[in-house]
C-alpha cells in the first residue's frame, strides 16, 4: 500500500478537506503515477454534492489527470518510469463485452458497467475508487493515456473529460469543413467543443448566457457569438445548423435550440443537470426529422486519438491554476459561470 494524500467531501453540505488515503501495491499490469495537474470538472462538483444520487461519502473527486510515471509493473509495456501519462474518467472496464471491444468502455455491458476514476466500486482494493484530488494514482495501464510532450501539461488536464466528452460528439455526428456547428455554453466543455470544432473545419458559434464572454469565444475560434437570451439574435439563426453540442450544466428550454437545426440536424446533450430539462416540443422534431441525443465521454483509443489530434493542431485548455485549499472556492465561481475556462489543480500545493 502507498499512502497518497487528497481531498475529499465528507457530505452533501460539506466543504471538501484533506483525506489520507491509500492506494494499492503497483501489480503487473499497473502503472503508479505521481499526480502534477488534475482539472475541475462540473462532474465533480454534481458528485461532491450528490446532485445525481448515488454519491458514495467520502468522495474524492477529479477525472482530468496528468502526472509522471514512477513505478511500473512487470508486465508493462506502454509505459517507463519517469513517462508523463494521463488519467481520464474510467479506469477499468470489463473488457470482454461488445461495446469494450469496440472501444467504447464508456459504454460497457459489464456487470459493474466501466469504473469510473472516482465514486466506483473498488474491485482491486476495495471500498470506492478515488480520483485525482489526489498525490498518487495507480491505474492499469490500459486506461492511462499517453500526453502529448510539446503541450503545457497543465493544460493538457482538461483535456481528458473536457477534451474528450466535447471531441467525442463532434467525430460521432461527423462534423467537418463547411459544417455549421453550434456550441451552447462557453465553461470547460464549451471551450474545448469550440476550439475543437474549428479545428475540424467547422463555421462555429458560440451560444453564451455572458455577453462578457463575447470576446473570448472569438479569440477561442468560435466565428460568431450570440447571446442566447435575445429572441432575435436567436431567430436570426433558425433552421441553420448541421449539428449542436449542447454543455449547459443546468435545465433551460431546449426548443430554443432545436429551432435552429437544419433537416436532419442533431443537437447532442453532454451537460447533465441535476433536474431535467422541461420536455422538448415533439413538433419540433418531426417536422424538420431533426435529433435529440445524448454522448457520454469517449472511450480510451478515442481519448488518445483526441490527445494526438491536439498535439497537432496545438490545442490544450484555457486554465486557471488553483492550489488544493482554494477548491471550495472555485467550485462557488463554477456556479456562477464564473470560470475562464478550467480550473486546475496544482498538486505541488496538496498539503501533506
Ligand atoms: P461549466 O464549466 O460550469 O460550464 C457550463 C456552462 O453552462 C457555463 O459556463 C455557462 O456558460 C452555461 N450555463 C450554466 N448555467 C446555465 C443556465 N442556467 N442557463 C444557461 N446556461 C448556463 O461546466 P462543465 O465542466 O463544462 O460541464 C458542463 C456539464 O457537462 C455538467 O453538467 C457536467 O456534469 C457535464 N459533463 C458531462 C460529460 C459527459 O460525458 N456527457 C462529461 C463531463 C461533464 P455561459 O456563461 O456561456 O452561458
Ligand atoms: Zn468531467
Ligand atoms: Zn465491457
Amino acid at each position: 500500500m502507498l499512502k497518497a494524500y487528497s481531498y475529499a467531501a465528507s457530505a452533501t453540505d460539506k466543504p471538501l478537506g484533506p483525506f489520507e488515503i491509500n492506494r494499492r501495491d503497483v501489480g503487473p499490469n499497473d502503472v503508479r503515477i505521481d499526480v502534477l495537474f488534475c482539472g475541475v470538472c462540473h462532474s465533480d462538483l454534481h458528485m461532491a454534492r450528490n446532485e445525481w444520487g448515488g454519491t458514495n461519502y467520502p468522495v474524492v473527486p477529479g477525472h482530468e489527470i496528468v502526472g509522471r510515471v514512477v513505478e511500473v509493473g512487470s508486465d508493462v509495456t506502454k509505459f517507463k518510469a519517469g513517462d508523463l501519462a494521463g488519467v481520464g474518467c474510467m479506469v477499468d472496464s470489463c473488457r470482454v463485452c461488445d461495446a469494450c471491444q469496440e472501444g467504447l468502455e464508456q459504454f460497457c455491458d459489464g456487470p459493474d458497467s466501466f469504473i469510473q476514476t472516482y465514486n466506483s466500486p473498488d474491485r482491486k482494493s476495495g471500498g470506492v475508487t478515488y480520483g485525482g484530488y489526489s498525490t498518487a494514482m495507480v491505474v492499469d495501464e490500459a486506461f492511462v493515456l499517453r500526453v502529448p510532450g510539446n503541450l503545457e501539461l497543465a493544460a493538457v488536464a482538461p483535456l481528458l473529460c473536457a477534451g474528450i466528452t466535447t471531441y467525442s460528439p463532434l467525430r460521432h455526428w461527423k462534423v467537418q469543413k463547411g459544417h455549421k456547428v453550434g456550441v451552447v455554453g462557453l465553461g470547460g466543455l464549451g471551450h474545448m467543443g469550440v476550439k475543437i470544432a474549428a479545428a475540424m473545419g467547422a463555421h462555429v458559434v458560440l451560444f453564451t448566457t455572458s455577453p462578457g464572454k463575447i470576446e473570448d469565444a472569438k479569440r477561442l475560434g468560435a466565428h460568431e457569438v450570440v447571446i442566447s437570451k435575445d429572441p432575435d439574435q436567436m431567430a436570426a439563426h433558425a433552421n441553420s445548423f448541421d449539428f449542436i453540442l449542447n454543455t449547459v450544466a443546468a435545465p433551460h428550454d431546449l426548443d430554443q435550440f432545436m429551432t435552429l437545426l437544419k433537416r436532419d440536424g442533431t443537437m447532442t446533450l453532454v451537460g447533465v443537470p441535476e433536474h431535467p430539462h422541461p420536455s422538448p416540443s415533439v413538433m419540433n422534431m418531426i417536422f424538420k426529422r431533426r435529433s435529440l441525443a445524448g454522448s457520454l465521454i469517449g472511450g480510451i483509443a478515442e481519448t488518445q486519438e483526441m490527445l494526438d489530434f491536439c498535439a497537432e493542431h496545438g490545442i490544450t485548455s484555457d486554465i486557471e491554476m488553483i492550489r488544493m485549499d482554494e477548491i471550495n472556492t472555485a467550485y462557488e465561481r463554477m456556479l456562477k459561470s464564473d470560470v475562464k475556462y478550467r480550473f486546475v489543480i496544482d498538486m505541488s500545493t496538496m498539503s501533506k
